[in-house]
């Protein structure tokens, strides 16, 4: 029997993931293609899961159209883990450049301080509206090891519209909220990281996609073992018990993403999404949100009301099946992320609410 979904979760992170996936999962929980057992349950050497695991690697190299000379990498420890490997793998004794443009962006930058050396440049402009603005000459003929950036501000709603120019300099990219939401040029990037538990699948998961010639093969003995790429790349993401179940999802994801028409058919459904709930912002009087049209996060959302209006926003929505939309406990206001995952209804269902609610109070 097919019910219409009556509930959306609009949760930054573990994010809500596709209904068709979740019950593919779902069937095949206890008794993977008549195994008998959960995968679970299963050696993550043995032939059944060694096929899921290249197949979610080769279909991520298809939707993302990654170059043959990176490697995919699957790790564990999230992007804040990334936030150490990055330094560690990339500084070489050198220093590297960090584009400040929020929350998270200070996140990484506060780990990359206790591993070596590094320049700060601060991105936003607060004056009228936010913006991110990327100096023209980013690194002034420093030969930096590498330059990091946020690509998209979670908790911020800030989103790069272009990639930052560095010339030969490796680019790394945190898409932990914004991978597969439409396309990138991988070959600009030196290395691109993303914890899997906005747009790919469960929490557990973290994707790396790192360039050839950046990987250093012979491993430091300063670098713990399963924080060395090298090392990851040559056992094959296996250099321990990898996150099976979450491997398997991610896959099976990817799957629903090549069917869906891939990242270009995602590019322009987030985008509709994200336009319908702008428009319905910018149109009120109730809501607000400051970032330039061009720097607005088509992932996540963030929006500020009345202080006293907050609490009640966020408890009515629960009450018509719109969940978790209160902002980051950091910045408060409310915040809807709208992933791959999130159905165009839900966006409707929540403009409709946000309306209604407005023609309430105000
Ligand atoms: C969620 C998020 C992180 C942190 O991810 P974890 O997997 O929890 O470590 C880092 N960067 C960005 C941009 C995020 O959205």
């Amino acid at each position: 029997m097919t019910s219409a979904k009556s509930t959306f979760n609009f949760c930054s992170g573990p994010a809500m993931l596709p209904e068709p996936v979740m019950q593919q999962a779902q069937a095949e929980l206890l008794n993977y293609q008549a195994k008998g057992i959960s995968i679970m349950e299963m050696s993550h050497r043995s032939d059944t899961f060694q096929a899921i695991l290249h197949s979610a690697k080769v279909r991520l190299r298809q939707l993302m159209n990654v170059p043959s000379n990176y490697y995919i990498l699957f790790m564990q420890g999230g992007a804040s883990l990334q936030f150490s490997c990055v330094p560690m793998n990339l500084l070489k004794g050198g220093k590297a450049l960090y584009l400040d443009s929020g929350y998270w962006a200070k996140k990484a930058i506060a780990e990359c301080k206790k591993i070596g050396d590094l320049d700060v440049q601060s991105v936003v402009t607060d004056s009228v509206v936010r913006q991110l603005h990327i100096p023209a000459d980013l690194c002034r003929g420093n030969p930096y090891s590498y330059v990091h950036y946020t690509a998209n501000e979670t908790i911020d709603g800030l989103e790069y519209d272009s990639i930052p120019e560095v010339g030969d300099i490796p680019l790394v990219a945190d898409m932990s909220s914004c991978i597969l939401s439409r396309p990138v040029d991988v070959s600009r990037f030196g290395l691109i990281y993303a914890g899997a538990q906005k747009n790919i699948g469960p929490a557990g998961l973290t994707v790396v996609i790192i360039r050839e010639d950046i990987l250093a093969r012979v491993m430091p003995d300063t670098i713990p073992r399963l924080l060395h790429y090298g090392t990851v790349v040559d056992e094959n993401s296996m250099a321990n018990t990898p996150p099976t179940f979450a491997i398997y999802l991610a896959d099976l994801v990817f799957e629903w993403l090549q069917h869906q028409g891939g990242v270009d058919a995602m590019a322009i459904h987030n985008q509709h999404k994200a336009e319908m709930l702008y428009s319905v912002i910018d149109d009120s009087r109730l809501y607000s949100n400051t970032v330039a049209t061009s720097h607005r996060s088509c992932m996540n959302v963030p929006f500020f009301l009345d202080d006293q209006l907050e609490s009640a926003f966020v408890r009515e929505a629960e009450q018509v099946g719109l969940l978790n939309l209160a902002g980051h406990r950091s910045v408060g206001g409310c915040r809807a992320s709208i992933y791959n995952a999130m159905p165009v209804e839900g966006v409707e269902k929540l403009t409709e609410f946000m309306k209604h609610f407005e023609n309430n109070y105000v």
